[in-house]
């Protein structure tokens, strides 16, 4: 067996060959790669890395999403000068704070960041002492209410505070389970199940006098999610910078509550004995997450909209005529809520498993990654670039028809 990261470098370097060579696949489409400039030095291929077409979505282990030139724009130019860190936070959170009609603002390196920084502003508050010693605090265990239909992977973001968590079904549960150690509610909008609705939590926190906080890392589109959560009352709400939202990968918005956001910025860099210091934004980043919010908000939705769904339209037709293949348009409920295509076949007569269909397509030419489970060869058109729709439906129909 080779392994990946030889078959990776092998692609990288190998010439194209045979058939490939005279396919419309290797040729540069025409007007493509419009909004990306050519560059001197084509460093992933000198690392033996392949760059790939992106049909999976927002996967931060594919690197997330890709910037507007704008927003580029905003990092080369803050990347020219020097400026006080403090007050650029300040003033890009004050900007931030407006376009989300909201109190306060931060930019944080990514969501995870955003629940760290969020949880130890509602341990800390402003207390120096308590920020100096986060997370090996003097005194009682510090507890986070969640519920057990949500936990997930990233509460480990919240955990790293030395807080405990404590699971609830219900808001019964939830009611019983605030005493004198509860810091935070934390609430995951992604969650399949809801043992106690957004509404309902916000209340109960309110009651308690405890902050809540959702983590809705990956819910826009739409785009009315950045609003929603505030107005419905929850004191800290996450985003992360680079998903939909196309900020830099490794940046994220954090806001609501006033005295809470100061916490948090008091808990993170500049300042070096503070749990937040690894998680430090620089001034590129901080500037361009403003931007990427502001080109966010100025899109015509509705139309990007029809763009995707005249996209998984236009990959479906390539394939759809394939023999046996299924196909059906779908918008998952929330995180990566755009119009995606699955696509399925019967393996008697179409002779390859979905797995190795992506496998031909992640190894082929161009690479392609797409997703899907045991039964389905799924794609997103979310992080498409125009040029490379018309390339999936030929490559998703040819190595499906080379099975047959
Ligand atoms: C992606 C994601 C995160 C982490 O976001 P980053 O910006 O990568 O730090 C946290 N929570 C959820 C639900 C996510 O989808």
């Amino acid at each position: 067996m080779i392994s990946r990261r030889k078959m990776l470098k092998m692609l990288a370097t190998m010439p194209l060959i045979g058939g490939l060579a005279g396919s419309q696949l290797i040729r540069k489409p025409s007007g493509a790669r419009l909004e990306r400039p050519s560059y001197s030095r084509d460093f992933f291929t000198e690392l033996g890395l392949r760059p790939f077409i992106n049909a999976r979505g927002t996967i931060t282990r594919l690197s997330g999403s890709l910037m507007h030139p704008e927003v580029i724009e905003a990092l080369n130019y803050a990347s020219q000068q020097f400026v006080n860190l403090d007050d650029l936070q300040d003033m890009v959170g004050e900007r931030i704070a407006e376009m989300l009609n909201c109190e306060a603002a931060m930019v944080t390196a990514g969501a995870a960041s955003g629940m760290t920084l969020g949880t130890a502003a509602a341990i800390t508050g402003k207390n120096p002492e308590m920020i100096r010693n986060l997370p090996n605090l003097e005194g009682r265990q510090r507890e986070v209410i969640i519920q057990r239909t949500h936990r997930f992977s990233y509460d480990h973001a919240v955990r790293n505070t030395g807080i405990k968590l404590v699971e609830v079904d219900g808001p019964h549960e939830l009611h019983r389970a605030v005493n004198q150690r509860t810091v935070m509610m934390l609430f995951y909008n992604a969650a399949s199940e809801h043992s106690v609705s957004k509404e309902e939590f916000v209340k109960i926190g309110k009651h308690h006098n405890i902050p809540t906080f959702n983590d809705a890392a990956a819910d826009v589109p739409p785009v009315e999610n950045l609003f929603k959560y505030i107005e419905m009352g929850f004191d800290l709400v996450t985003f992360s910078g680079g998903k939909a939202i196309r900020g830099p990968q490794s940046a994220g918005l954090l806001f609501g509550r006033k005295d809470l956001i100061e916490a948090a910025k008091l808990n993170h860099n500049p300042n070096a004995d503070t749990i937040g210091r690894g998680m430090k934004v620089n001034k590129e980043e901080i500037l361009a997450m403003m931007v990427a919010l502001e080109h966010y908000l100025a899109r015509d939705h509705e139309a990007d909209w029809k763009r995707w769904e005249e996209w998984v339209e236009r990959i479906n037709r390539s394939v759809r005529n394939v023999p046996s293949v299924e196909t059906e348009e779908y918008v998952p409920p929330v995180a990566n809520h755009v119009p995606h295509l699955r696509i399925r076949w019967d393996e008697e007569r179409v002779k390859i498993t979905p797995e190795e269909a992506r496998e031909k397509l992640r190894f082929g030419h161009p690479s392609i990654e797409t997703f899907g489970g045991r039964n389905s060869l799924d794609i997103s058109v979310f992080m498409l670039q125009p040029e490379e729709v018309g390339i999936v439906g030929r490559r998703v129909k040819e190595v499906l028809e080379e099975a047959v």
